[in-house]
């Protein structure tokens, strides 16, 4: 199997250092979910500790030690997702902090912290509309008073207030910034403040507060329908690739298909990076798809088929399926072998 995804990590420092002086003098927390979003999470968490990123977010606790086990103690982590107690504790054991954001949870956390003589880190979501997970407003002052308690208990310590918005409408993303406001003005003392991911981050400096939740830009997958790569200063990483396995007939059997991710729905509408230049993806099978040949063209020819050095990147793709970049990356199959330069 000559279908792989390659990963530019040079390209991946170049977009770090630019979210962090975009974003400055609010610090960049990079997001690791879904395995640094199909890209490989040992490599990604390493390179970025090396370029400076002192902050990582998960949605689970698994990942989250994980990313402790690749980094050490040097750095902060973030996971915003719960399952059960095994959870609660593996968290305090590796120094993860916690998004809460809802009462049953805090106040689990918080006795679990208290039993075993730990003190964990929390950071509570208010709800700014989006209604996924979040204390809704009118809990929020209870919320806030239960983790002061824990808090005075010694079982607990607030490091911050968060919410997560939509990122498509400027008037709902104003709305729930106004709510946001509100609730991290219950807190005098210093509290995290953070709320924005890629698009708001860069687009809106008033959303930026103390930290930025920032996945999608630091792999270099642009928002649909908005700016430009070059505009936003940010440059795809990853290559989705293969090699020509037959000439037949016109055409070149290249050793990728729908289950490495190519969509079949693709085919007649994708041009490919081939030795030969631009050619148009003409059919895709399962582990295979069929391309215009070129002049010259040989077995072992290597065929770029998305992304950083093809014809269209993870976004322009997501555009003609009618779906997002970074899902685009992330049917990338996790069988194949992701190679690093
Ligand atoms: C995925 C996620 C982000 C990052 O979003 P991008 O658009 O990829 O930058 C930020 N915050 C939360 C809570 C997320 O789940």
């Amino acid at each position: 199997m000559t279908a792989r995804v390659e990963v530019d990590l040079d390209a991946f420092a170049r977009n770090l250092h630019h979210i962090r002086t975009t974003v400055a003098p609010a610090q960049h927390l990079l997001v690791v979910k879904d395995d640094a979003y199909g890209h490989g999470l040992p490599a990604i968490v390493r390179r970025a500790a090396d370029e400076g990123v002192a902050w990582f977010g998960t949605f689970d606790v698994a990942t989250a030690v994980a990313v402790r086990q690749t980094v050490g103690a040097g750095c902060r982590i973030l996971a915003w997702t719960v399952y059960n107690d095994a959870d609660i504790e593996a968290a305090q054991d590796a120094d993860i902090e916690l998004g809460i954001g809802d009462a049953p949870l805090l106040s689990d956390v918080a006795s679990r912290a208290r039993e075993r003589g730990a003190c964990a880190r929390v950071h509570l979501k208010i709800d700014t509309g989006l209604h996924r997970n979040g204390f809704r407003p009118e809990d929020w002052a209870a919320a806030v008073a239960g983790a002061r308690d824990a808090a005075a208990a010694g079982a607990l310590r607030i490091e911050g207030v968060w919410s997560h918005i939509a990122e498509a409408s400027d008037a709902e993303d104003d709305t729930a910034r106004t709510a946001f406001i509100d609730a991290a003005g219950a807190f005098d003392g210093p509290v995290l403040r953070h709320l924005a991911a890629s698009a708001a981050s860069f687009a809106r400096p008033e959303f930026r507060f103390d930290l930025v939740r920032i996945g999608a830009f630091a792999y270099g997958i642009r928002p649909e329908g908005g700016p430009s790569d070059a505009d936003l200063g940010i440059e795809p990483i990853a290559t989705l690739t293969a090699e020509v396995i037959e000439l037949r007939g016109g055409e070149a059997r290249v050793d990728a298909g729908s289950l490495d991710g190519l969509d079949s729905r693709l085919a007649g509408r994708l041009l490919v990076g081939t030795p030969g230049g631009p050619r148009r993806l003409e059919a895709v099978a399962a582990t295979s798809a069929r391309v215009a040949a070129w002049p010259g063209a040989h077995v072992g020819d290597r065929v770029d088929l998305i992304g950083r050095g093809a014809p269209s990147t993870a976004t322009d793709v997501a555009e003609l399926l009618g779906t997002i970049g970074e899902e685009v990356v992330l049917r990338f199959s996790p069988r194949l072998a992701r190679r690093y330069r």
